[in-house]
């Protein structure tokens, strides 16, 4: 069987601690490879080799480290198909979707191509007599970034992308359930010219995490998954005097005004609610119909569609969406299911018996749709993380407005509707991140910052954009006199003003 260890000092090295974890085809549902777990000592030996990297890397001139972006670029258009394929094998989305992933991570690494610019710091010439006062922002040294398994492309590009621009070198702990892209995208920086050590994985599971999380000499951690554990990473990580950015699950409304054109939100729905099995942190769970005209024709108009959504194999170009990560997964979508029925909400399609003929053994699940879900149940206010969008009924624009701002989580939302005044001030009312108008999915381009509120995310600092610059460097600012005929004041006991 293949076996994974890790990627360390420009190689690919075997794991010695003898804990592995199973790789699973979810398409097929074999055990497929393993993935080495490591130790807190292969941490540290990791941490050392990043130190040393760091020393060299920080010096290297902006233009040179977006070279290496530039030049990585070019490597993963390249391999494109390669990582789709790989990443479709261990996550079960379908190619296009994984082709996607790829892409959206590559536009953050376009994004650090300009790090020259996005790294320069303020100049005050003449701020006082002869003083002039400048800032820079410096890396901030070893940094590391823990990701989950349903980006495995996008999320480690997010972060390694801004990070190692900006002269840090870094250590992902990719999730255990698919670590193969983030291993060959270590490989490809390498070949785009990072020198040893910029770049690391070392995979693992809390073990590894904690290893992180408690190391004196990692300055600053990334994090993206469920909200326990970005919570836990935020308290361990900042009680252990790391900057920490921890982003958490999601339950994201799509609220539907009576104006709205019901076939193009029919469409978007199906897109945003099913696409990549519901496995996205900004799927829109929730649709939100205000009064029981819309509500119903938006009933009627989804349930054909959700009952014909195609699953495949996630190599079948005609698959609307592939199989669930795990079995372990899929049963809990499933008993999700369960529990809103008991709960009271109308199932008007199960997707539970779902069969792919060929692959019983693979984790496939059928679209389903509830409708008449209220906020006292269990399953509005979890996240189920599946093909699965329920509706919750709003008589009006405010009590719409309610559900996402009351909502434990905060991610993404959406609204849609032809009504200008309505979209601008649901936007600027609504206690959420990132606000769609007629748009599904709003998850902003790289070059904007990505960012959920309330348990979507702890810290204060967002993904990419100008934000993930600063996230990973630290300003400094210099205040410098430099007066003709040198410095000729007796000392002075107040805090310098200026007058
Ligand atoms: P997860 O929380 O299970 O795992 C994320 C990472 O944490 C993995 O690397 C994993 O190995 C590690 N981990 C798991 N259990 C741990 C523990 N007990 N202690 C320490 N580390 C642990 O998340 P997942 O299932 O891989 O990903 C899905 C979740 O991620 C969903 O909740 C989704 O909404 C969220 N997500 C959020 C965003 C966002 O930007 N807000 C983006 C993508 C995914």
């Amino acid at each position: 069987m293949r076996t994974i260890g890790h990627f360390i000092n420009g190689k690919a090295v075997e794991g010695t601690s003898g804990r592995f974890g199973d790789i699973y085809n979810p398409s097929t549902g074999e055990v497929q490879a393993k993935v080495a777990f490591a130790t807190k000592a292969e941490m540290r030996h990791a941490v050392e080799v990043a130190k040393k990297a760091f020393v060299e890397w920080r010096a290297v001139n902006p233009q040179r480290r977006a070279r290496v972006m530039f030049a990585f670029k070019a490597l993963v258009e390249k391999h494109m198909d390669e990582l789709a394929h790989m990443l479709s094998s261990e996550h079960g989305k379908v190619l296009a979707d994984s082709r996607g992933d790829v892409q959206r991570g590559l536009e953050v690494i376009e994004f650090a191509c300009g790090i020259p610019h996005l790294q320069k710091g303020e100049y005050t010439e003449g701020a006082g007599p002869s003083i002039d006062i400048y800032s820079m922002r410096q890396p901030l040294g070893v940094v590391a970034g823990i990701t989950p398994f349903n980006f495995p492309a996008m999320i480690p590009m997010w972060m390694f992308g801004v990070a190692i621009a900006c002269g840090n070198t870094f250590i992902c702990k990719p999730s255990e359930k698919d670590p193969s892209v983030p291993m060959r995208l270590a490989e490809l920086m390498m070949e785009a010219g990072a020198p040893a050590g910029v770049l690391q994985v070392v995979n693992g599971d809390k073990e590894a995490v904690d290893a992180i999380l408690d190391d004196h000499d990692i300055q600053a951690v990334s994090f993206v998954g469920s909200s326990a554990i970005a919570q836990y990473v935020y308290a361990r990580g900042t009680a252990n005097g790391k900057r920490v950015q921890a982003m958490g699950g999601a339950k994201n409304h799509a609220i539907i005004m009576p104006d709205a054109d019901l076939d193009q939100v029919t469409n978007e729905l199906i897109g945003a609610g099913y696409g990549s099995a519901g496995e996205r942190c900004m799927a829109i769970s929730v649709a939100v119909p205000v009064g029981k005209k819309t509500a119903d024709a938006l009933v009627a108009r989804l349930k054909p569609r959700v009952e014909s959504l195609k699953v495949g194999v996630a190599t079948d170009p005609d698959a609307d969406y592939g199989p669930m990560v795990t079995a372990q997964h899929r049963d809990k979508v499933k008993a999700y299911i369960d529990q809103g029925v008991k709960e009271g909400a109308r199932l008007v399609v199960d997707g539970r018996g779902f069969k792919l003929q060929g692959y019983e053994n693979g984790y496939y699940l059928g679209g389903s749709l509830f409708d008449h879900v209220t906020p006292e149940m269990g399953t509005y206010q979890d996240e189920i993380f599946g093909p699965v969008l329920q509706i919750a009924r709003a008589e009006d624009f405010d009590s719409a407005l309610a559900l996402p701002t009351n909502h434990q989580y905060g991610n993404g939302v959406a609204i849609f509707t032809r009504d200008g005044d309505a979209a601008r001030e649901f936007a600027s009312r609504v206690q959420v991140g990132m606000v769609g108008i007629n748009v599904p999915i709003p998850v902003p381009l790289a070059y904007h910052t990505f960012g959920g509120w309330k348990r979507s995310a702890f810290g204060d600092v967002n993904q990419h954009g100008p934000e993930g610059v600063r996230f990973w460097t630290r300003v400094k600012t210099v205040t410098a006199r430099w007066p003709k005929g040198g410095v000729r004041e007796n000392a002075s006991f107040v805090i310098p003003t200026m007058k």
